[in-house]
């Protein structure tokens, strides 16, 4: 493959918001879909595994070699938006917060929500990211895809996605995000847009260790209740493996303090599951995806 491309042996760990992961055999940036296409017709060809990141922000990726090619959307990044009809064209590599800053100043309403999620659009279709009952889904109209296997270009429609809490079809049917059609309201208030978005920051800062490296929330809130709650019932709340530090701001955070390793990070979550199905029998169910573990995602 042409080197200008893709680069050899590359670490993983500055690809994910916790600042973990380990080595990919082949990784990949492509600033557009002919790159992309590319990228993944190569992979075929060489049958080598493909592999699709976004921002990294809800991933654990263990510290080993990772054979075959690591996509990373990111740079994939176009944003169009039409302010009279809401309409919104975007590439998987907008970022949740530019996205939602774009919205709101171009007086769209309903992506206000999303500025404190450091993921791209792609990762938050596919994840089906939210807070509360707000989500993307909301206000898809269609998702463009490829297939990895045969590099063919698929619009679906939203009618045709099955979104539930935290998850989206796309986990199961292997299609890769490449940018979706979204509507939001138009004609909104630019002020109180701008100023809703910037409370939403502040809110997620202030009850997040949002400067700290972690990959969001941990475990899926079980029906009923709330991971944080449940860990923190257990005493759980400051505890550390290595530099793995279960978050004294939230239990439901875990936070690289200094050099975690992937192994000190999964055996917290381990850990953290045994606690709460010993004592509460309720099995967490992790929300962050893993990449080179035995662990059914
Ligand atoms: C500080 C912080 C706060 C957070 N707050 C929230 C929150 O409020 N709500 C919430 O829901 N989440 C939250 N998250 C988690 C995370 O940001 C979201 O899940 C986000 O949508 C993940 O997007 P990403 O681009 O980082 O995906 P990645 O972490 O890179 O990938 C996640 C999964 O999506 C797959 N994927 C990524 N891009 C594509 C694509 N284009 N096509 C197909 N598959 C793809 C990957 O293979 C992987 O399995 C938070 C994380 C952090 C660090």
């Amino acid at each position: 493959m042409n080197k200008e491309f893709f680069s050899e042996n590359c670490k993983l760990s500055s690809f994910t918001t916790i600042k973990v992961g380990g080595v990919a055999e082949y990784f990949a940036e492509p600033r557009n879909l002919e790159e992309f296409s590319y990228l993944i017709k190569w992979a075929n060809l060489n049958e080598q595994r493909c592999q699709i990141i976004g921002a990294g922000s809800n991933l654990l990726i263990n510290n080993i070699f990772i054979k075959g090619l690591v996509i990373c959307t990111k740079k994939m990044k176009s944003l169009k938006i039409n302010p009279y009809s809401g309409i919104v064209e975007a590439e998987a590599g907008v970022m949740l917060p530019t996205l939602s800053n774009s919205l709101a100043k171009n007086g769209l309403q309903g992506g206000e929500w999303a500025v404190g999620i450091p993921g791209t659009l792609g990762g938050a279709i596919y994840m089906n990211a939210g807070t509360g009952n707000l989500s993307l889904a909301n206000n898809l109209i269609s998702v463009k895809v490829i297939n990895n296997k045969t590099n063919e270009k698929l619009e679906i429609e939203k009618k045709d996605i099955n979104f539930e809490y935290r998850f989206s079809s796309f986990q199961k049917n292997g299609l890769t995000i490449i940018g979706a059609r979204l509507h939001f309201e138009p004609n909104g208030n630019l002020k109180q847009l701008i100023q809703t978005t910037k409370n939403n920051l502040k809110l997620k800062t202030e009850t997040q260790p949002y400067h700290q490296p972690s990959f969001g929330s941990v475990f899926k809130n079980p029906e009923n209740s709330y991971a944080a709650k449940l860990i923190d019932e257990m005493g759980l709340k400051g505890f550390k493996i290595g530099d793995a530090e279960i978050s004294s701001i939230h239990s439901n955070f875990i936070v690289n303090t200094c050099s975690a390793s992937s192994k000190d990070i999964y055996e917290l979550i381990t850990l953290i599951q045994q606690k709460v199905l010993q004592n509460k029998g309720i099995y967490l169910q992790p929300e962050v995806r893993m990449i080179g573990f035995d662990y059914p995602n």
